[in-house]
């Protein structure tokens, strides 16, 4: 069974922790994007102001530094008046170091005294705004010489920015180091806060859809729990109708079986009565021995059909194939419907085409059943004029065909006549004669059989029935 509980606390906590994860990690991407592009243009002013005002002053002390030896750099007057000017300039801003290169790389001054001589030429940053485009770098620094002292774990946040002329051409580069350890601080408690308040929200969240998906997952037992039972229930039912048909197969056969021995003593009895073996009879006699004998008849078709039906539906027909022949097989049957057709003075025809193997394989039983009832309906449903059986054989296929004159069948009758119980709406409907097994029966065991029966059928003039079989010959008859 599916535990859609367990299942949901699983995938809901790795999707809320992914979701804090993702969205702490987003706001850090966005906030140092703005905190570098707002330093960047901090700086860049910062720059402009101390161009501004020291340029026009110091401009042709850096252009001529490149001829001075370092120790003489570091200790030039100008650059003492530079240190004092930029220290008064910084005071009370988060600026912590200055540095001013000429073009040729030369660190010409430093808040740091001691950089002052370096050469910075091979430096990316440095290179970048000599070319015009300003360089700027967030680094975490353990220790970091600021003016006077040293600083400890600081955010520094560099720039270096062209310097350009009266002219508008670049000449000299300033590097503008900026500490904005509290600007991160601020950035990473916000961040911590926005972690948190996620958190809160996912954990409330989570909490009302576990309520919900625990309601679900109850009512989900509960109803695959009843499923269950009533599948129990299903199963014994299922087992109690099982014996029910099986003792009403039992029943029916051993009802048919008994009735039918009685049965056929009447009959016996009843067709030597008619024969004048107990004596002379009268015509009015002779009428009721015959009305006696058509009644038989009727239902010793009806109790085969009840047993037949009742061995199909417990499917418990099985085939059996054995050599037959067709033309005896006809003689056999011929006298049974015979006898019904010429008491209704019917013309009764049965014909065995030439080309019929002289055996067959088939079920010689469930033959018979099928052949009787297609005659039987045929006899029953026809006042006057002819019923014809002719056993065809075509190529790999053989079969029989029952031709009556009868009442015919309405073409919207037509299919469902095979079913059981139904009859077709031709004035029988509820006779005496028959109770609407007959056909299903037919149907079903030709295609048991792997036949099919069709049928053609023209009300007022007659129907006939036509039954297709495959054709099996006996290997003995096939040499
Ligand atoms: P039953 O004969 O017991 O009614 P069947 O299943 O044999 O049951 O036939 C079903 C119905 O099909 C009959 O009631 C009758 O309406 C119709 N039927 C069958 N055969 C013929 C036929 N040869 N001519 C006319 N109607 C027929």
């Amino acid at each position: 069974m599916f535990r859609l509980q367990r299942y949901f606390t699983i995938t809901s906590l790795i999707a809320f922790i992914l979701i804090a994860f993702l969205l702490g990690y987003f706001f850090r991407i966005l906030a140092f994007a703005d905190l570098i592009a707002a330093s960047e243009s901090k700086n860049v002013v910062l720059t402009q102001t101390f161009s501004n005002f020291l340029w026009p002053e110091f401009a042709s002390f850096v252009s001529e530094a490149g001829a001075l030896e370092t120790d003489e750099l570091q200790n030039h007057p100008r650059t003492q008046e530079l240190y004092d000017y930029i220290q008064a300039q910084l005071n009370g801003l988060s600026v912590v170091k200055v540095k001013v290169y000429d073009l040729n790389g030369l660190t010409v001054f430093s808040t740091e005294i001691r950089q002052i001589g370096e050469n910075k030429l091979d430096n990316a940053g440095y290179l970048s705004a000599r070319s015009g485009v300003v360089a700027s770098e967030l680094t975490f620094r353990d220790t970091f010489s600021a003016f006077e002292q040293t600083i400890e774990d600081r955010n520094v946040f560099s720039s270096y920015v062209p310097i350009y002329g009266p002219g508008g051409e670049i000449e000299g580069v300033f590097e503008v180091y900026d500490d904005v350890t509290p600007l991160v601080k601020r950035l990473e408690q916000t961040q911590r806060n926005i972690i948190i308040g996620v958190v809160v929200i996912l954990t409330v969240l989570y909490f009302f859809l576990f309520l919900i998906v625990r309601r679900a997952d109850g009512i989900i037992r509960q109803q695959y729990h009843d499923l269950q039972e009533s599948a129990a229930a299903l199963r014994q039912a299922r087992d109690e109708a099982m014996t029910a048909s099986q003792f009403k197969t039992r029943l029916l056969a051993n009802v048919s079986h008994d009735m039918r021995t009685p049965l056929n003593a009447i009959m016996g009895y009843t067709e030597m009565m008619a024969e004048g073996v107990y004596g002379d009879i009268t015509p009015r006699q002779r009428k009721a021995t015959t009305e006696i004998l058509r009644s038989i008849g009727v239902l010793i078709e009806f109790i085969s059909n009840l047993l037949g039906r009742a061995q199909l539906e417990s499917g418990k027909v099985k085939l059996e194939l054995k050599p037959l022949s067709p033309r005896e097989f006809v003689e056999e049957i011929q006298p049974q419907v015979e006898v019904l057709a010429v008491a209704k003075g019917l013309s009764f025809h049965c014909e065995v085409a030439g080309d019929v193997p002289d055996k067959i394989l088939g079920d010689r039983y469930w033959l018979r059943q099928i052949a009787l009832n297609l005659m039987g309906n045929a006899v029953k449903f026809t006042e006057e004029g002819s019923v014809q059986l002719l056993v065809f054989r075509e190529e790999d296929q053989w079969g029989f065909r029952v031709k009556d004159t009868g009442s015919g069948i309405p073409a919207e009758d037509q299919e469902r006549i095979f079913d059981a119980f139904e009859q077709a709406g031709n004035g029988h409907v509820g006779s005496a004669s028959g109770i609407g097994l007959g056909l299903s029966i037919v149907k079903e065991l030709t295609t048991l059989m792997n036949g099919r029966v069709t049928i053609e059928s023209v009300v007022g003039q007659g129907s006939t029935f036509t039954v297709t079989l495959p054709l099996h010959v006996p290997e003995a008859e096939m040499v």
